[in-house]
């Protein structure tokens, strides 16, 4: 297997241009830190801003549809090399290999769709009242788009948002999340490459990259030549990004915590709806924003389901994400392996049942924080539920009527992703009408987690609002212009109003 060092090298990163103080950056696989990187300054950082300024300036300029044509190439730098970036993902974030293919995969997606798009980015024609007159809405580019990214989709992301953006006729700079600098770097390069084989319409500084912590991520927020701010991350983050961008009217996409539930209703379909569990609880470690932390089971089917699903945690190989066969690695650091068992330590504490949790010793990675995935059964949902905790921890409630498990589902602050298992036209229906789950996403008979770019991502109350990836989402990237026409030669008024000069 090669190292973070060797798979850089193999994607044609230049890492003299990157190495330097101020950020290790390394691996939970092993716990291990392998390169020191050059964090930049507040000066370095108005210099990457100002550059994305310029370049934007032509950039707008340039036809939609040759603009997708960079994100084309782009897409194909991703399919050449998907394995070698798939294992750099797997090293620097520990989800499996397999996950960390289906990450670059969904860039490689995500590039396809923009493709599409940058031929699509309609406006209306609107009937006007006055005669002679045409009404129609443009959309225009907005100017340098900020992305701020969290560590568990280090790549994919970004790629969300930048291929969207880009197409839109923006530049785009991207501060990644200071756990996972390494295959920023790596995107980036290919991103460099893709411009080069594009030539000179593509301008210098078109993506810019800044390497740092949360005050860099708050460098780039507080600047006034960025228009759109699209952060990822955690809810506290997200509430500092949201009022440093209202004062000074800038706009937001914030994509924050989630804590998603699942609802297994009396005629559900049992053996789908455990697979739906464990990949929607232990994929990622339990470390994906639409992960699901909260199982709510009809009691008649409680038994049937809860011992089935103890069974498969009790077997679940824990183990090196690269290995085949793995399905849970480690968690991204010893801080979130602490927060899961203070968690854990509260919930036995409140008359839970508790099964897992514990830590795991993997030959080899003896520094990484691997977890036995856990159970949390309740009586009834609590306050603890109410939190997102970030690992591979799930909480079992059962409920009578399907209301009071609707009930559940939408009273915590976060409004991700929820789902239902039931084979009842009715149950499924009144989950995903307007007063059934309250979530940015919905599913039926399937998990929460795993979401496909051609639809809209986002949720809603402290998840922030936001939307991105799929469906309309680009209009988030644009701004709308109205533009009315007098192709006659009166100049009649809106609303009849007589006004004689
Ligand atoms: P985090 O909030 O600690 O960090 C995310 C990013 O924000 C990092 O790049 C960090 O440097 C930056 N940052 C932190 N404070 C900042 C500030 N004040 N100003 C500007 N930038 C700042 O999150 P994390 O631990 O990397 O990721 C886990 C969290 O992200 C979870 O809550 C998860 O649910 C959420 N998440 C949400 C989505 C979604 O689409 N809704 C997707 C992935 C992750």
């Amino acid at each position: 297997m090669q190292t973070q060092e060797q798979l850089l090298e193999a994607l044609g990163v230049d890492l003299q241009r990157y190495c330097g103080e101020g950020l290790q950056a390394g691996s939970p696989i092993t716990g291990m830190y392998a390169l020191s990187l050059r964090a930049d300054n507040v000066t370095v950082i108005a210099e990457k801003i100002g550059m994305a300024d310029a370049a934007f300036r032509h950039w707008r300029n340039v036809p939609a549809p040759r603009r997708g044509e960079l994100i084309r190439l782009f897409g194909e730098g991703l399919r050449t090399h998907k394995q070698t970036l798939g294992e750099l993902v797997t090293l620097e974030a520990g989800k499996i290999l397999q996950e960390g293919l289906g990450e670059v995969q969904e860039m490689i997606d995500i590039c396809d769709f923009a493709l599409g798009l940058s031929r699509q980015l309609y406006g209306l024609t609107i009937a006007s009242e006055r005669p002679g007159h045409r009404m129609m809405e443009t959309w225009h580019p907005l100017g340098v788009v900020g992305v701020i990214s969290a560590f568990n989709f280090p790549v994919a992301v970004w790629a969300w948002n930048a291929a969207l953006a880009i197409v839109c006729g923006n530049s785009v700079v991207w501060k990644p999340s200071e756990k996972t600098p390494l295959t920023a770097i790596a995107v980036h390069t290919l991103f460099e490459q893709a411009c080069a084989q594009f030539g000179s319409d593509a301008p210098a500084g078109l993506a810019q990259l800044i390497i740092g912590g949360s005050a860099s991520g708050a460098a780039l927020v507080d600047d006034r030549r960025v228009p759109l701010i699209s952060a990822t991350g955690s809810t506290r983050m997200g509430r500092a990004v949201a009022q440093a961008c209202a004062h000074r009217f800038a706009r937001t996409i914030l994509e924050l915590g989630g804590n998603n539930a699942m609802i297994v209703t009396p005629s559900a379909d049992l053996d789908m709806a455990l697979r739906a569990i464990v990949f929607s609880a232990v994929g990622t470690a339990g470390q994906r924003c639409t992960s699901l932390r909260r199982l709510f089971v009809h009691e008649s089917v409680y038994e049937a389901l809860v011992p089935r699903l103890k069974h498969v945690y009790a077997t679940l190989p824990v183990a090196n994400p690269l290995e085949p066969g793995t399905l849970v690695g480690p968690l991204i650091d010893g801080a979130a392996y602490e927060t899961m068992q203070a968690v854990l330590q509260q919930a036995a504490s409140a008359d839970a049942m508790i099964t897992g949790g514990a830590r795991v010793t993997v030959a080899g990675c003896e520094q990484g924080y691997f977890v036995q995935p856990a159970l949390v059964e309740l009586a009834a949902q609590t306050q603890l539920m109410h939190q997102e905790t970030f690992a591979p921890l799930l909480y079992i409630v059962p409920y009578e009527k399907l209301a009071d498990a609707i009930a559940m589902n939408n009273a915590v602050p976060q409004g991700l992703s929820s789902s239902i298992f039931t084979t009842d036209l009715r149950e499924a229906e009144a989950f995903i009408a307007a007063s059934g789950s309250d979530c940015g996403i919905a599913n039926v008979n399937i998990g929460p987690s795993g979401a496909e770019i051609g639809g809209a991502f986002g949720g809603e109350k402290e998840t922030g609002g936001g939307r991105e990836s799929g469906s309309d989402a680009w209009k988030g990237y644009m701004r709308r212009a109205t533009n009315t026409v007098n192709y006659s030669d009166a100049l009649p008024l809106a609303q009849g109003i007589s006004f004689e000069v």
